[in-house]
């Protein structure tokens, strides 16, 4: 049985929680691990290490649940996860067979072994609680400013990954000091703020049955009309658009040299399990991820501007000037 254990502050991640136990009992069990290789995991993912430690602990202080959902990145990583698949997930937060092996994860874990922390949080969390901590949604993949300051956050790597596990790191002890950067792209809060929606929407916000509004979304900017019938999503001029508005190197880290029709084929069957393709889409065309989740299928026929009501339906004569247009 723990004598204390630390109550985590809003959107604390896991592992700081931890530190900060650490810190306060000297006692460092909570933070070895078995196997190196899997600690990238347990920074930012749900192991057993909480059920180990909310066993420990006076019952109904803590539930896995709740920790897994609003302490570490499982809400993110799983959010385009079909919903069996998240609910399966979940069942087996408190099992003692808890899913700590999960491939895909791993994949992930092994390309993120670095904390990110804003200077300007640093100072209020050490003026409000007397202490800073890792912020949770600071740690999303593609987060690169503070939401709450408007400036860059930075980055901690650890040089050999054991570093997270040799003792506890909390922000204020590696902030470098060098200065704020409030500077940053004009894409990167309208980003921000889909990711974060990502990570804090209810569990359930997910891949809708049958239909995709985001692909609808991207549909009425991009539609292409290869014939009187066929239409098609204009995916060169969608893929220039990303280029300019994310650069080349983000645009071509998730879709590849061009875009390949399949792409959008594959948004819409939600066939993509990592969230960032959506994110990046939906930030770009504006569409809010309550709308990209949402029950009511964004774009019926009935519900059509008549602009693309026509084109989708031509008369004869709209067909001629159409395939005129297309020509020229
Ligand atoms: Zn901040």
């Amino acid at each position: 049985m723990l004598q204390y254990f630390p109550t985590p502050y809003p959107d604390e991640l896991w592992y700081s929680v931890m530190c900060r136990y650490y810190i306060r009992s000297g006692c460092e069990t909570l933070l070895t691990v078995k196997s190196r290789n899997h600690f990238p995991i347990r920074l930012f993912f749900p192991d057993s290490s909480i059920m180990e430690i909310v066993n420990q602990l006076p019952e109904g202080l803590f539930s896995v649940r709740d920790i897994a959902i609003n302490h570490t990145l499982f809400p993110y990583f799983s959010r385009m996860y079909p919903q069996e698949r998240k609910q399966e997930l979940i069942n087996g937060f408190s099992s003692s067979a808890m899913q700590t092996d999960n491939p895909e994860w791993r994949v992930i874990a092994r390309s993120m072994p670095k904390l990110k922390y804003c200077p300007d949080c640093i100072k209020a969390d050490q003026k409000r609680y007397g202490e800073s901590y890792w912020h949770r949604e600071h740690q999303i993949p593609y987060m690169s400013i503070c939401r709450k300051h408007g400036c860059r956050l930075k980055e901690h790597s650890c040089k050999l990954r054991q570093e997270f596990t040799e003792g506890p790191i909390l922000p204020e002890f590696i902030q470098d000091g060098t200065g704020t950067e409030y500077f940053t792209q004009p894409y990167e809060k309208t980003l921000a703020d889909v990711l974060y929606s990502y990570l804090t929407l209810p569990i359930d916000a997910g891949p809708t049955q049958g239909y995709s509004n985001l692909f609808y979304g991207l549909e009425q900017e991009y539609q292409h009309i290869r014939n009187s019938r066929v239409i098609t999503l204009d995916t060169h001029r969608l893929y220039a658009d990303l280029k300019s508005f994310y650069g080349e190197k983000i645009t071509r880290g998730f879709f590849g040299k061009s875009m390949p029709q399949y792409v959008p084929m594959k948004l819409r069957n939600w066939e993509f399990t990592t969230p960032e393709r959506y994110a990046l889409l939906a930030a770009m065309i504006g569409q809010a991820p309550e709308i990209t989740f949402g029950e009511n299928q964004r774009i019926s026929h009935e519900a059509e501007s008549i602009r693309v009501r026509e084109i989708r339906f031509p008369t004869m004569r709209q067909k001629a000037d159409l395939m005129k247009a297309v020509n020229i």
